[in-house]
């Protein structure tokens, strides 16, 4: 049986309508899920996870010549769970913060795989502080160097901690244009990300002045939900003639990262390549640009995020209070919205909902859900033809497993979802619901405040 492409399926690859017409996940019912762990619930199938993790290996040992490594970027979704499982496939990790450092190598510690993934996590951003460099230098992380700022302080710091080197790749801003919303587009000259490419030489000169600085390859990354393959064709080529570039100043470079940005199927009318289709083309590329430019074959790094786990993991909610607008519209609300799910009110996303304690009820109605936070754009669908539904009702929102607890809030003071995971019919917690006490953990009433 050919496996579909976790990136162009809705739902977890696992999913089903059992006997009792609800929907299973992981061999495990999503109405009796939300009854043991309440709601809403983050619902994440391992073996889509799992499956969207080797399928981008194999691709690459099928597609590439030469050695890759795939890495996740974790600012997806950071927690030890799905470390630990995406470090057991061999991946490695794009960590963005001190924080995703610490929950990354938390996870390979408790996991035992640390000896086995340390040296496969690469540390990003654009204004990485002082500290969190030092941090990284520590764990001996490979620095992604994004600007002149982070290299002086990296000299400075390999003197006063005594380094001799430290690793480094530099990114650069390939100035590669993609359809995607454009806070999410990162390729374009005018970003925040990495450095100009006019000022390459400059940046080499002052490595080549710096022994303290081991670079050893080139990033990009041009943006997320992708489903041209244009542009990453393009990126392969001109990553390349930078590599070249470096290489004949003596650098020692050995690795590209081609970065992620693979788009997945949020709704029936996305398109995206399969995981196999986005590998052969940036192989390809890379591939065919070293041959024509007569460089030899780096070390080929992706890191994708959204296109690993997104497909993996639903969102349960309970159906609640409902406001009919005649002739205009039919609101339906559910116990969450932009607190769990902050991608539509960011980036007007798109979803797809269904209900899953009656899988074969028809749909008869079109309806917005809305969530439940004192904002009129806390709107999680807008006009979705569904069943008609009560209060009480469980509907399943799919495509969440990416950049919607990673960017959950705790706005309203709601708290933060639990997140089962589900395999061969067994969940398990791996983020408990907070409590009320745990929204008030951080806070401090002064002295004057609290007269008793
Ligand atoms: C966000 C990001 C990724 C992952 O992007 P996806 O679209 O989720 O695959 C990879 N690399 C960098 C540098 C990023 O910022």
């Amino acid at each position: 049986m050919k496996i579909t492409s976790p990136n162009q399926s809705i739902l977890p690859l696992t999913a089903k309508r059992n006997a009792q017409d609800c929907l299973e996940i992981g061999g495990c019912d999503v109405t009796e899920l939300v009854r043991r762990f309440g709601s809403p619930l983050y619902i994440l199938d391992e073996f889509t996870l799992r499956t969207a993790c080797r399928q981008y290996r194999q691709a690459f040992e099928n597609y590439y010549p030469g050695e890759s490594q795939v890495i996740y970027a974790s600012k997806a979704w950071s927690c030890l769970a799905v470390c630990a499982v995406v470090a057991s496939e061999g991946l490695g990790f794009d960590v963005v913060s001190g924080g995703e450092i610490y929950t990354t190598i938390s996870a390979l510690d408790r996991a035992g795989m640390t000896g086995a993934t340390l040296d496969k996590i690469y540390f990003h951003g654009n204004n990485k502080s002082r500290e969190e460099l030092e941090y990284a230098i520590g764990v001996d992380c490979i620095i992604v160097v994004d600007n002149w700022l982070e290299l002086e302080t990296l000299v400075k710091l390999g003197g006063q901690l005594n380094r001799q080197k430290i690793s480094i790749m530099l990114r650069l801003t390939p100035g590669i244009e993609c359809h995607t919303h454009e806070y999410i587009r990162t390729g374009h000259l005018d970003s925040k990300f990495g450095f100009d490419p006019h000022q390459i030489e400059a940046v080499f000169t002052y490595i080549e002045a710096n022994s303290v600085l081991h670079c050893i390859g080139l990033h990009a990354h041009i943006g997320s939900q992708i489903f041209e393959r244009q542009p990453h064709e393009d990126l392969g080529g001109v990553l390349v003639q930078w590599y070249k570039q470096g290489l004949e100043r003596g650098l020692p470079l050995s690795q590209l990262n081609i970065g992620g940005g693979l788009g997945i199927r949020y709704i029936e009318e996305h398109d995206p390549p399969t995981i196999e289709e986005w590998v052969k083309t940036v192989s390809r590329s890379v591939a065919a640009a070293c041959e024509a430019q007569g460089a030899p074959l780096p070390k080929l790094i992706s890191e994708p995020g959204r296109s690993l786990i997104a497909t993996a993991c639903v969102t349960a909610y309970t159906v609640g209070s409902r406001k009919e607008i005649p002739d205009l519209r039919t609101y339906i609300a559910v116990d969450g919205g932009m607190s769990d799910n902050p991608r539509p009110i960011t980036y007007q996303s798109p979803y797809r909902a269904l209900v899953a304690n009656r899988m074969n009820a028809l749909n008869q109605e079109t309806v917005t859900i809305a969530g439940k936070h004192c904002e009129s754009g806390d709107i999680l669908i807008k006009d979705i033809q569904l069943p008609k539904t009560e209060p009480g009702d469980i509907l399943v929102v799919p495509g969440t497993g990416a950049y919607n607890y990673s960017m959950a809030s705790n706005y309203n003071r709601l708290s933060r979802p639990a997140a089962v995971i589900v395999c061969e019919g067994e969940a398990n917690l791996i983020l408990s619901r907070e409590t009320y006490a745990d929204l008030i953990r951080q806070d401090r009433l002064p002295q004057r405040l609290s007269p008793a």
